[in-house]
């Protein structure tokens, strides 16, 4: 089995393995097999099908790898099995007492109001927030419900990309879409602080653990230091319609409940944690003038025209420079990345613990399961940050084919970016720029973020 597996004979590999499944001492290294031949065959969708009951972390953790490359290449659907439990997740929601018709042609009037609970329609079905005392849809401007139908739509309903019947005047405070993650708690750290945090809460149970996150929360709104909102919604079931696991259905549509109360608050900023890995590198790996991107342009138009700026707080700094914006500042007790953790302590096994929580100076095991998988895949996932991450803490030898990629110093990863400053509008851009040269300094010229194109792509 080993040496056909070796060799590269994945059907004989696995015509072996099948034969040692059920025998206890055995099993456990034939069902590795199994699952690595179909990865390296990218038969993700057999792999999951056939590996999705075993339940040992190397197993499982293929599963999830396989999930996500299903997941986000177009075309492929779920696995029958996720597609019911999906349907069954979309059956226990709750609906509206006036159901609405759908309506391309006039994207306000797909809102409707019932108590606190703001409904939307679209095309599949119905979703809904739970507003603050106070929120009234009627006072809310249309161009703010036809931008949040957009974020929420933009994939697949082109109607929702019309030009906006009027444009609202900008409003005044900022506000930022927060999860409470490494990134936007950094991004809250350099904001005003009175900039108001607008956490989304999804209101059906799943494998996401609040937990972590919450704690934060809680240390930001009893300390006083930052307001949170905390805005609960199912809305993350609309893209399920599309063979998309739950989730957001466009970059943008994590910040959705602070469009919709954007009135409410007075909001003329939303801001976005996303650090250079998602801005001026593609996929984390490859330099592109982020400013000049049709995406960037488009979206600070439409922003724009529901009277908000699109603010990107962190674009100077890499999600390392976020970590240590994070380090430097009282909130780091309070904050964990990891997602299987007990809400105080990392797992130490997966990989936001080796990339979120070993730079931080805390413990995880390079040899973990999934931490080797996501190391072993190519192109290698947030691949700049990963390479600072193995090179500052010494573990280059994890991944002996990329050698040549390490005769470079990373050091600069964790510097200022300062054209990435020039992407805030004018009255943001003083006191954010301010706080993030207090803390970090500013890379060299010629600046090896243009040069970044590890995979040759
Ligand atoms: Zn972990």
């Amino acid at each position: 089995m080993r040496r056909a597996y070796n060799a590269g004979r994945y059907d004989e590999a696995r015509r072996h393995a099948h034969t040692l499944l059920s025998k206890p001492k055995e099993a456990e290294l034939a069902r590795s097999v199994i699952v690595r031949s179909y990865w390296n065959e990218q038969a993700f969708e057999t792999l999951v099908q056939t590996a999705e009951h075993w339940d040992d972390e190397l197993t499982q953790s293929y599963v999830a790898l396989a999930q996500e490359q299903l997941s986000s290449t177009p075309g492929k659907a779920l696995t029958p099995m996720k597609e019911s439990r999906l349907e069954r997740l979309r059956d226990a929601q709750p609906q509206p007492q006036h159901s609405l018709e759908w309506n391309p042609n006039n994207m306000p009037s797909n809102f409707s109001q019932e108590g606190l609970r703001l409904w939307f329609r679209y095309p599949q079905g119905q979703v809904y927030w739970d507003m603050p005392a106070g929120f009234d849809l009627s006072s809310t401007h249309p161009a703010l419900l036809s931008l949040a139908a957009e974020t929420l739509l933009y994939p697949w309903e082109s109607a929702t990309r019309a030009p906006f019947s009027s444009t609202r005047a900008m409003g005044g405070r900022a506000s930022l879409s927060f999860s409470a993650g490494t990134d936007s708690t950094a991004a809250a750290l350099v904001m005003p602080d009175e900039t108001l945090l607008g956490y989304h809460r999804r209101s059906f149970d799943s494998m996401l653990d609040h937990r972590n996150a919450q704690r934060l929360i809680d240390h930001l709104n009893e300390s006083g230091v930052r307001e949170v909102l905390q805005i609960e919604s199912n809305h993350e079931l609309i893209r399920t319609h599309h063979g998309k696991p739950v989730g957001f259905s466009s970059d943008f549509a994590c910040a959705v409940h602070l469009i919709l109360l954007a009135d409410h608050f007075d909001l003329g900023a939303i801001g976005f944690g996303m650090p250079i890995d998602n801005t001026y590198l593609w996929k984390g790996r490859k330099f592109r003038k982020f400013d000049e991107t049709q995406y960037c342009t488009y979206w600070i138009k439409r922003f724009a025209q529901a009277g908000l700026d699109l603010l990107f707080p962190i674009s100077s700094i890499s999600e390392a420079g976020a970590l240590m914006v994070v380090k430097d500042s009282l909130w780091l007790k309070h904050l964990n990345s990891c997602m299987r953790g007990d809400g105080t302590k990392g797992c130490e096994r997966c990989w936001k613990c080796f990339h979120k929580n070993g730079p931080l100076g805390r413990p995880f095991d390079i040899k973990a399961h999934e931490i080797q998988t996501y190391l072993n895949k190519r192109p290698m996932p947030t691949a700049t940050h990963a390479l600072w991450a193995l090179q500052s803490m010494g573990h280059e030898d994890e991944v002996p084919d990329l050698a040549h990629l390490f005769e470079r110093d990373y050091a600069w990863w964790a510097e200022i970016y300062p054209a990435g400053f020039d992407l805030l509008p004018e009255r943001w851009r003083g006191p954010i720029e301010a706080r993030i040269r207090s803390v970090l300094p500013v890379m060299n010229e010629p600046y090896e973020l243009h040069n970044v194109n590890h995979f040759d792509e």
